[in-house]
């Protein structure tokens, strides 16, 4: 078989990508091929410019663009709510929901021994600081509910539970085994409202 190596390295890359197979990473690379020239400068250019630019925001861990995400520094936002989340994609399919007007923790994952990812891998000595420091009266779990979502939300739990501020888990509609990025948003939003404090 004749191979175009361009082609087929396009290919590649974008099989990369989760949810691409090769079948849809070689639609996407025929129609590159069919818009417009400038089109495709564009999409990589937003590509570069966003790998570049994004960083971690010092407070949340969520992404930004500055040290503070446009979160951390609105000050609308209820900053004695702190929702935890495993990653940045959970904080944005929170937020899309619009529903929840408090500050986010983000962890950066979730502890899984079978992963070898302990607690100090996490941002967890970050939540504690901030939890002890004061000023946070409820602390929302919203791990996900799977064996090291739980696992991790119950560390967590026994880790806050003697300071000041609620502990509280998103309430089951999302129990199902539901990700909270593929969640839609009335699930996110019952999960929120039907919050309870754990144990
Ligand atoms: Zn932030």
């Amino acid at each position: 078989m004749h191979k175009i190596r361009l082609l087929e390295e396009c290919i590649t890359e974008f099989s990369r990508l989760p949810g691409i197979g090769r079948k849809s990473a070689a639609r996407l690379s025929m129609h590159l091929l069919k818009i417009k020239k400038e089109d495709v400068l564009r999409l990589a250019d937003k590509i570069t410019l966003f790998r570049e630019n994004i960083i971690i925001c010092s407070e949340c861990g969520g992404l930004s663009e500055d040290e503070i995400c446009p979160i951390c520094s609105d000050p609308k936002r209820d900053r004695r709510t702190l929702l935890v989340v495993e990653e940045a994609k959970d904080l944005f399919a929170i937020e899309q929901t619009g529903c929840y007007n408090g500050v986010y923790h983000v962890l950066g994952g979730k502890i899984s021994p079978l992963e070898g990812i302990g607690p100090d891998k996490l941002r967890i000595r970050e939540l504690t600081e901030k939890v002890k420091a004061g000023g946070v009266s409820e602390v929302i779990i919203a791990t996900n509910p799977d064996l090291d979502g739980e696992t991790t939300a119950v560390y967590l739990f026994k880790l806050l539970k003697d300071y000041s501020a609620a502990v509280t888990k998103l309430a089951s509609g999302l129990a199902l085994g539901t990700h909270i990025e593929y969640a839609d948003e009335l699930t996110v939003l019952r999960a929120i409202e039907g919050r309870r404090e754990m144990y």
